[in-house]
């Protein structure tokens, strides 16, 4: 273990003495400090800089940190269970072991993967050249979505927003490939320059899968074309935010009349379900582009759209050229690593895609122990306790909008670890030396997993992450929190760390995510999942100007000249993040009273060692091109601003640090936000 405690060695020494003492817990890492950084001018470097500086970005990661390298270490522990698995040579067929094992064995097969050559996407491009009009071509669609192409729309379940004991289903928009329809339609260079790259991009890979260059230069501006299309009928990114934008109930006759040229019945027969299904369609408009673009765009063209999908969506499981290429664009220019992981890593990541809770369900026996689970369930129980004393203590807030927000902190449901119900593989077909089967056969599984869910009762045992993932959600339509074990590790969680440690990393984020509930999204869903108001006009107002603060705050957070954070688009996960802090800092003070106050750690009291580990958790080293990204798509502001934001906004942070008033990282006046 990294995690070092250079002042807990007198307390190691003296229990050594002590038979059965507790052995020491592990504190802060002070040797990761900046100590040449002001606490209070820029927390991220301080807390964290140090170590940034000694552990550069692995040439294969677009971002780095003690949390990161976590989650990589996590990927030797599944390599190790994975091969276990494949040398068994006699697994029953079906069991966890023959399926993981068998896919794992054929993934890291490189040389049978490269002798199988372009063979594998023959059957599938003879299909889509085998269409001869419109309707031949929704029947290749159709199959398409079966292995997980879901292009131009998806179709899968989702929870009835009103009504969420249900799953129904949903149709989205995504017929673009770029990250978001800016990268189509943006007037600046770092667009313009995209653009240019992905069309090479896209001419290579077309070469490689066999086109000649004149075929794939043409077949490049085709797709392009296309895509520029469904970019300019989609919505943008931060509009998708908005729950109430994508909430379009449609009945099935209703669906015809604005796509009357797709073949609906045919469609759902295709998918089982019954033209009776309760139905969402995200993006109306988006669905009547396309189906004007079915009359207009040529069947050639559209030929040629689908095979770019086909073979962009195979090329990492095809030859060691396509491979590289699609490396070459999506992990050095859009994240700017410059080394693809080892192939063993990538088969451990595509089984976890794929097989996720066959291979997680060995990870969690192995490495999550009761024990975690119990410490856990106890930090969220402490969690929500302060939430809702936040709540009842807010001046801002009516006693009426205030027990609608104590109902629905009180139906908050955890997951914490692993499923208590898995997901049964033993169906599934998978054959040692068959890679690009046996791929197909797990996005099959995950597509019909998917199906099988729609037109039933919610089944709130089902998992969105599976268990060894470092990450954790919450889903305001089952008004869940969900940690899995996958981050229930150092940096986040140890049984052996100091409670500062533990409420200032895992507390936080556990924080964050009870937070996500009121955030701009889970505030419009009520205490049952229903995406139903249960404000008054008043603290809605009240709300929304808090909110305001924020997106204000983050609209001005830069990330290189030019590019700045859109307030919000990362509006969510900042009063996530606010909140959460605020709250965790609550529970450990509450922890503390009526005990010996905890020691210093190298001068640094009890309160300076829960922000320092916050700010040693999210201490993210990140590449500009993945910044970049990220300021453009993703609702998660870089390590930076989740450490510098909030915590600018804690009087606690302030008070802690002794910092003056007019310090960079303390908001004064109306600048300080505060939601909750
Ligand atoms: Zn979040």
């Amino acid at each position: 273990m990294m995690r070092m405690c250079k002042i807990a060695i007198f307390v190691c020494l003296c229990s050594s003495l002590l038979l059965a003492q507790t052995p020491a817990r592990h504190g802060i890492d002070v040797a990761d400090l900046d100590r040449n950084a002001d606490p209070c001018s820029d927390f991220f470097q301080f807390a964290n800089g140090t170590w940034r500086s000694n552990n550069p970005i692995p040439a294969s990661m677009p971002r780095w940190s003690k949390r990161w390298a976590a989650g990589e270490t996590t990927k030797d522990k599944l390599k190790d269970i994975l091969e276990a698995s494949a040398k068994q040579s006699n697994a029953p067929k079906g069991s966890i072991d023959q399926i993981i094992g068998d896919y794992y064995g054929s993934c890291i097969d490189e040389s049978k993967v490269n002798s199988r050559g372009l063979e594998p996407l023959k059957p599938w491009i003879a299909k889509i050249d085998s269409a001869k009009d419109m309707a031949g071509l929704q029947r290749t669609m159709e199959d398409m979505h079966d292995i997980l192409l879901v292009v131009p729309f998806s179709l899968s379940g989702t929870q009835d927003p009103h009504n969420p004991t249900q799953v129904m289903a949903d149709i989205a928009a995504t017929g673009i490939t770029l990250p978001d329809r800016d990268y189509y339609l943006g007037k600046e260079d770092r667009f313009k320059d995209a653009r240019d790259k992905y069309k090479d991009h896209v001419t290579k890979l077309l070469t490689l899968a066999g086109w000649s260059s004149t075929d794939a230069t043409a077949a490049t501006q085709t797709i392009f074309d296309m895509e520029t299309k469904f970019a300019e009928a989609s919505l943008d990114t931060v509009t998708l935010r908005d729950p109430s934008a994508t909430d379009h109930k449609t009945t099935f006759a209703q669906l015809q009349a604005l796509a009357p040229h797709i073949d609906w019945p045919e469609y759902f027969r295709h998918k089982q379900l019954p033209t009776t299904v309760d139905l969402n369609v995200q993006e109306p408009k988006y669905l009547a582009a396309v189906d004007r673009m079915m009359q207009e765009t040529p069947l050639a063209d559209w030929k040629t759209y689908y095979k770019w999908q086909l073979v962009n969506s195979m090329a990492p499981f095809l030859t060691t050229p396509m491979v590289e290429e699609d490396f070459a664009f999506n992990g050095k220019y859009l994240s700017g690593a410059s080394e693809m992981k080892p192939r063993w890593k990538r088969c451990v990541e595509s089984t976890d895609n794929l097989y996720g809770e066959a291979l997680g369900k060995k990870y969690a026996e192995k490495y999550f122990p009761p024990e975690a689970k119990a410490r856990m369930q106890e930090m969220v129980k402490n969690l929500l306790a302060a939430m809702k004393d936040d709540i009842l203590s807010l001046t801002w807030m009516s006693d009426e909008t205030k027990k609608k927000a104590l109902e629905k902190i009180a139906t908050f449901y955890p997951k914490i670890g692993y499923p208590d119900k898995w997901k049964a593989y033993s169906h599934v077909d998978v054959k040692r030396g068959m890679f690009f089967q046996d791929m197909l056969a797990g996005r099959r599984f995950v597509v019909e997993d998917d199906r099988s869910t729609i037109g039933k009762p919610v089944d709130r045992e089902r998992w969105g992450l599976t268990p060894p993932t470092s990450d954790a959600y919450y889903n305001p339509t089952m008004n869940e929190i969900v940690f899995p074990a996958g981050i229930l590790q150092p940096p986040a969680f140890s049984m052996d760390a100091v409670d500062a440690v533990n409420y200032g990393a895992i507390g936080v984020v556990i924080g964050h995510e009870i937070s996500h509930g009121f955030d701009d999204q889970g505030s419009q869903y009520d205490q049952l999942g229903r995406l139903q108001n249960w404000w008054t006009d008043d603290d809605l107002k009240k709300f929304k100007s808090r909110a305001a603060c924020v997106v204000d705050q983050f609209d001005n957070y830069y990330i290189e000249p030019g590019v700045h954070h859109t307030g919000k688009l990362v509006l969510g996960e900042s009063i996530g993040d606010l909140g959460g802090a605020k709250i965790a800092f609550m529970v450990y003070q509450k922890s503390l009273e009526g005990k010996p106050r905890p020691a210093d750690i190298d001068g640094f009291t009890p309160e300076q060692q829960f922000f320092i580990a916050w700010g040693q958790f999210r201490g993210d080293a990140i590449r500009i091109e993945q910044a970049r990204v990220m300021a453009q798509v993703d609702p998660h502001p870089i390590g930076k601003y989740r450490v510098n934001g909030p915590l600018s906004n804690l009087p606690e942070f302030q008070k802690a640090f002794s910092c003056k008033a007019d310090s960079a990282m303390v908001r004064q006046g109306e600048k300080r936000c505060e939601v909750w």
